[in-house]
C-alpha cells in the first residue's frame, strides 16, 4: 500500500486534496488513476484509506473510506536532543532512522564541543517526511532549529521524564530502569562526537535530568540516538 502525505488543511470532511510534490509522486511515479485505492497520512497521527476521484492536471481529489487515529505511534512521545555532528551525512542517517523508530521530535543542540554553527533543519525535515511515508507512520516528527543546551534545559521541565545518555554512568543504570513508570513525554539528551563536558552533565542533572548508560562500549552519537529510539519507540500501549 503506497502512502501519500496530505496535511490537515487539505482534508475537508471526507475529501482530500493532493497537489504539489505529492501529486507528482502520485501520478508520475506511482501512476495512480481515478478509482485507485491509496493511503493518506496527515502528519499529525491520522491515516486514511482513500479512493481517488477526479484527476486534474496538477491536483487530484480523493474520498476517505476509513480513518485511523494515532496510527502506529509509540506509547511515549520521545524528544531526542542531539549534539549536531561535524559529518552532516551521519546526522542525515540519524534523522531517518529515529523517524522510522517512532521519535516524536528532534532537536539539534549546540554544546561546548559541537562544531557546526547551524542545523540543516529544512533538509532534515524533508528526510523525516520521506522516512514517515516509507515506514507507514502518520505522524511527521518535527525537526527544530539549532538550540543551545542552556536554552533547552531552561525549558525542559515541560517533559514528564528527562534523561541524559552519559557513557560514564554506572552501566547498571539502564534506560529501561527509568521507563518502569509509563510517562507520556520523554526528553533524552545525546552528546556530539566529543560528548558532554562534565559541567554540561552537572547542568543537566541540576535541571532534573537523570543519567543513564547504554552499556560499557562507547557508542557513536548516531548509534546512541538510534538505540534510545529503538527502546522507547517499541513501547506500545497494551
Ligand atoms: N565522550 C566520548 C564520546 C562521546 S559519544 C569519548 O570519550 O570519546 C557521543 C554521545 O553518545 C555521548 O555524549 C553520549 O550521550 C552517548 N553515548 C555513547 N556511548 C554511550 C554509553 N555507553 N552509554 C550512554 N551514552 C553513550
Amino acid at each position: 500500500m503506497d502512502y501519500f502525505y496530505c496535511p490537515p488543511e487539505k482534508i475537508t470532511g471526507d475529501s482530500v486534496l493532493i497537489d504539489g510534490d505529492e501529486f507528482s509522486h502520485l501520478v508520475r511515479v506511482m501512476r495512480k488513476k481515478e478509482g485507485d485505492a491509496i493511503r493518506v497520512v496527515d502528519g499529525e497521527g491520522c491515516a486514511y484509506e482513500v479512493t481517488l476521484g477526479e484527476m486534474k492536471k496538477k491536483q487530484a481529489t480523493g474520498t476517505i473510506t476509513a480513518a485511523y487515529r494515532n496510527h502506529r505511534e509509540p506509547a511515549l512521545r520521545l524528544t531526542l536532543a542531539v549534539g549536531v555532528l561535524k559529518n552532516p551525512s551521519r546526522f542525515d542517517f540519524l534523522v531517518e532512522k529515529v523517524t522510522e523508530l517512532g521519535v516524536h521530535e528532534i532537536i539539534p543542540i549546540k554544546t561546548e564541543r559541537t562544531i557546526p554553527s547551524h542545523a540543516k533543519t529544512e533538509r532534515w525535515q524533508k528526510l523525516a517526511l520521506a522516512a514517515m511515508k516509507q515506514c507507514g507512520r502518520a505522524y511527521l516528527p518535527r525537526v527544530r532549529e539549532l538550540t543551545s543546551l542552556d536554552d533547552l534545559l531552561e525549558n525542559c521541565s515541560k517533559y514528564d521524564l528527562r534523561l541524559v545518555a552519559h557513557e560514564q554512568t554506572e552501566s547498571a543504570t539502564s534506560l529501561q530502569s527509568h521507563l518502569a513508570i509509563l510517562h507520556k513525554t520523554v526528553l533524552v539528551l545525546v552528546g556530539p562526537e566529543g560528548g558532554f563536558s562534565e559541567h554540561e552533565i552537572e547542568m543537566c542533572l541540576a535541571k532534573g535530568c537523570a543519567a543513564f548508560s547504554l552499556g560499557e562500549r562507547r557508542l557513536r552519537t548516531e548509534t546512541a540516538a538510534i538505540a534510545v529510539a529503538a527502546q522507547i519507540g517499541s513501547i506500545v500501549l497494551k
